[in-house]
């Protein structure tokens, strides 16, 4: 039986209701990413859980090459949320050749293996 009360219970039960939510300190005023009990910048224990805005831009990119046959290459991305968080995924919608650091990217709730995750798309203009 996992912890439904933990960061990161919190933030999967988020991802189960589409919804990304990300820890905020009170203390210091920041966001935080992956979820903890105790703020990593300042050490303080007033989290509290907003939607983020789901904007954010690549920070790095990276294709992991794959043979056809199983499944073709793919983008493993490093993205910067407009909170100051950064978020390990990848941008669907495009090959991967075409990821670019910096590029404008929203985020969005997929699956992966059957499991709610975060993906990003390329943010519409
Ligand atoms: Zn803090």
């Amino acid at each position: 039986m996992l912890d439904a009360t933990g960061p990161d219970a919190i933030f999967r039960s988020g991802l189960a209701n589409q919804e990304i939510l990300l820890p905020k300190c009170a203390d210091c005023g920041r966001y935080h990413f992956f979820p903890r009990v105790l703020c990593p910048h300042c050490h303080g224990e007033a989290i509290s859980w907003h939607r983020a805005s789901g904007k954010g831009r690549v920070h790095t990119t990276t294709i992991v090459r794959r043979k056809p046959d199983h499944g073709g290459d793919y983008n493993i991305c490093m993205v910067e949320l407009d909170e100051g968080v950064r978020m390990m995924s990848r941008v669907d919608g495009i090959t991967p050749d075409d990821v670019r650091i910096d590029m404008a990217v929203t985020a969005f709730v997929g699956e992966a293996d059957g499991v709610p995750a975060v993906f990003f798309k390329p943010a519409e203009v």
